[in-house]
């Protein structure tokens, strides 16, 4: 459809209080980038309804993810710091970082890319093959100079050598440049660091310490549906989050299992405690 305002030039005149006319651009010229930047984006069409709007939470950690996303969006690009939303599958991790990326784009114009993570890495690789055109760095320029890029299923891919390596590199490279990015992950980040489904199994020390200085984190808990049924009610919510063995909280408590030693550090961080701790990689982010 052509623009009735401007015919199509991008352009509209309009005349100022002094009475002078001026050419400035038409609001076409806005729609037509923002659609074009959500078109570059490379989110994946089966995330088409994933919005801010559309996410629900029904958990308290899910209403802090929000929050902050929420927070994220809002001062965007004036933020120093992105998210890692940490999980288990089908709490909503991806649904609100796909969430914050639309909004990013679509009301700040900001250039943003999602990438689900074995997906960026397979292109990379693809790279070293001789018949392959592009570069490693062709693949990876836009990943590392995007104004917002989401990291999807961060340790999905079976560690290595390589792996740890170029997530590292983008990592770090994105820090440097005070880039913010949004990770999402099914990692836990126990104390013990041999567990292989951990941050620092997968990722190394080193890259985990530089998710900590420059992310906030968010562990992400869903109600289980299996117990609740599919549309649970704030009442069979939270009945569930007191009753059932399984839930967050009564987990934690624990029926014989020894207190988490990094629950508690994060209960005091939660009271408002923001002084520097021990970490090992210095200076201490504001992990939740
Ligand atoms: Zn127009």
């Amino acid at each position: 459809m052509v623009c009735p305002i401007c015919n199509d030039t991008r352009w509209k005149s309009v005349v100022g209080e002094d009475g002078v006319e001026r050419v400035v651009r038409c609001d076409c010229w806005r729609a037509a980038v923002v659609d074009r930047l959500m078109r570059e984006a490379r989110v994946p069409h089966r995330y088409l309804r994933c919005e801010m709007a559309t996410f629900e939470p029904d958990t308290d950690s899910q209403r802090e993810a929000y929050r902050l996303a929420r927070g994220f969006v809002d001062a965007f690009p004036v933020v120093d710091r992105g998210l890692v939303l940490y999980g288990r599958h089908g709490v909503g991790k991806t649904h609100l970082a796909v969430g914050i990326l639309k909004a990013a784009i679509r009301d700040k114009g900001a250039r943003g890319y999602f990438f689900e993570t074995r997906e960026l890495l397979r292109l990379v690789r693809d790279t070293y093959n001789r018949s392959v055109e592009e570069t490693e760095m062709d693949v990876l320029a836009p990943v590392l100079k995007a104004d917002l890029l989401v990291l999807d299923d961060l340790g999905a891919e079976r560690t290595s050598d390589w792996v740890q390596e170029t997530l590292g590199l983008v990592v770090n490279t994105r820090y440097n440049e005070r880039r913010p990015t949004i990770f999402t992950s099914n990692l836990a980040d126990p104390p013990d660091s041999t567990e292989p489904n951990s941050f620092i199994f997968q990722l190394g020390a080193r890259t985990r310490s530089r998710l900590l200085e420059m992310c906030d984190w968010v562990e992400m808990q869903g109600v289980d549906i299996r117990e609740t049924g599919q549309h649970p009610s704030p009442d069979s919510i939270h009945r569930w989050q007191k009753e059932s063995p399984a839930s967050p909280e009564n987990l934690r408590r624990g029926a014989g299992l020894p207190p988490k030693s990094k629950s508690m550090a994060r209960a005091r961080l939660r009271e408002g405690a923001t002084a520097d701790l021990p970490w090992a990689g210095g200076r201490a982010g504001t992990k939740r």
